[in-house]
């Protein structure tokens, strides 16, 4: 099933950022892969590995178009958390995220101004951040390691590199790479961002008729009578879930996570083609680029072997121009977790625990908002025209008590349904 996306070339504005990105995720992914795994220390959370290119490259970078520099962040903790916790296999990540430069963009969707830009295959997500929430991500890397391997099931953000690009003024651009919750070979026919907040949490509902592609919010959710269809042993599963999760969020003191659901009908199946096919696509097929392709690392060190191989493996995958090939199936890591393991998602259930046609892909996004003084002051100004507690930036006890409690409302028979409703 081939999808067409705009072709976007040397000319655009985020060009040069994401050739920088990827070039430097490739060496950095390809040098941490080629070193012996033994067990984390202390200094690997805070370990950087930098890296310098530019057009004649050295023994471990390889020349490239443009000069800047790349810095990866606790390289091997994120391996660890990417093999034996998330279950990633090695050579399929570098391969998503690297071969020939595909990538594309979704654009700017959050009002943070972060860019969110998908791999090749879709699997993983690009998602530049601000410099506070990588400070913060670095702080908090510890608490989530832990979290993630007492939880192998969380449904939080799967965070799988963290990462700079500085430009030759100076211009730095923080990214992190985590999973992309939608899988590539289902439309989801509905989106929901739901925070458990009902104050301006509506996106209009005359815009979503002729949108399918919107993403919806708490108040939609309620108005159109919406839950979400678990019998008794899924639910239980998800609750306690959710509570844990919940409450390591409490712990790092975040707020303004949501938790994102994604609907596949079954019975309609894939024919819309919603959201996957209006990708904008990043290309190297452009004459410009084609001009000099990057020279081999040189050396018979083991990362500069393992370097020189994962090139001419990304090389090998000849892409058409502006299109992408997505998968008919749901390929990889997904099978090792309940919670998306149906489908790629957590297909619904009906009392007697029999499957329905539906498919949910959800997740815990967007937690790297520390409680700072920006939302104490947003609290103090939004909380004097509304009702304090159901306005989205309350502290993070109360944030993480009320989106627990509404997510367990969300739930099909779940207690509460009825409270929110009224309100
Ligand atoms: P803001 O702070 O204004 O909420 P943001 O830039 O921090 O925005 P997010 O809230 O992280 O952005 O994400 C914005 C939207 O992007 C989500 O509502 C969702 O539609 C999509 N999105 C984010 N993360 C994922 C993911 N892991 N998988 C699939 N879609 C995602
Ligand atoms: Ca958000
Ligand atoms: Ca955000």
């Amino acid at each position: 099933r081939p999808v067409m996306g705009n072709l976007i070339g040397e000319g655009h504005a985020n060009y040069v950022l994401m050739y920088n990105m990827l070039t430097g995720i490739r060496t950095a992914v390809s040098r941490t892969q080629a070193k012996i795994k033994r067990p984390l220390t202390d200094a690997d959370f805070t370990a950087k590995h930098k890296y310098s290119y530019d057009i004649i490259g050295n023994e471990l970078t390889p020349s490239a178009k443009y000069d800047f520099k790349f810095k990866d962040y606790a390289p091997f903790v994120f391996r660890e958390l990417r093999e034996d916790h998330f279950q990633l296999d090695p050579a399929d990540y570098l391969l998503s995220l690297t071969a020939k430069y595909i990538l594309s963009e979704l654009g700017s969707p959050g009002k943070s101004g972060s860019f969110f830009y998908f791999s090749r295959d879709y699997r993983f997500i690009i998602k530049t951040i601000r410099h506070s929430e990588h400070k913060f991500l670095l702080s908090i890397l510890k608490k989530y390691h832990a979290h993630v391997k007492a939880n192998p099931h969380s449904l939080l953000s799967r965070f799988y590199g963290l990462h700079r690009v500085k430009l030759p003024h100076g211009r730095k651009i923080h990214f992190v790479i985590m999973n992309n919750l939608f899988p590539a070979h289902k439309d989801v026919h509905e989106t929901y961002d739901l925070k458990g907040s009902t104050v301006g949490r509506l996106y209009p509902e005359e815009r979503a008729e002729q949108n399918p592609r919107a993403v919806l919010k708490d108040l939609n959710w309620i108005n159109r009578g919406k839950s979400l269809e678990l019998g008794p042993e899924k639910r239980a599963l998800l609750t306690e879930q959710l509570r844990r999760d919940s409450e390591f969020l409490k712990e790092i003191q975040v707020m303004d996570y949501s938790l994102l659901i994604g609907i596949h009908n079954m019975r309609r199946g894939n024919r819309d083609k919603i959201r996957r096919n209006t990708l904008k696509v990043f290309s190297p097929d452009v004459p410009a680029f084609r001009r000099r392709k990057p020279t081999s690392v040189q050396g018979s060190s083991p990362e500069a072997v393992a370097v020189r191989r994962a090139m001419r493996e990304s090389d090998l995958k000849h892409l058409g121009n502006g299109s992408i090939q997505l998968p008919e199936e749901d390929t990889g890591d997904r099978q090792h977790f309940i919670f998306y393991q149906d489908e790629g998602g957590l297909q619904a259930t009906d009392e007697q625990n029999e499957p329905m046609d539906t498919v949910y892909y959800l997740g815990v996004i967007d937690i790297l908002t520390p409680y700072t003084t920006v939302k104490k002051l947003e609290h103090f100004w939004k909380g004097m025209s509304a009702d304090r507690h159901k306005i989205s930036p309350v502290p993070p006890g109360e944030y993480a008590e009320r989106f627990f409690s509404f997510m367990k409302a969300v739930m099909r028979g779940g207690e509460g349904g009825a409270r929110f409703k009224a309100e």
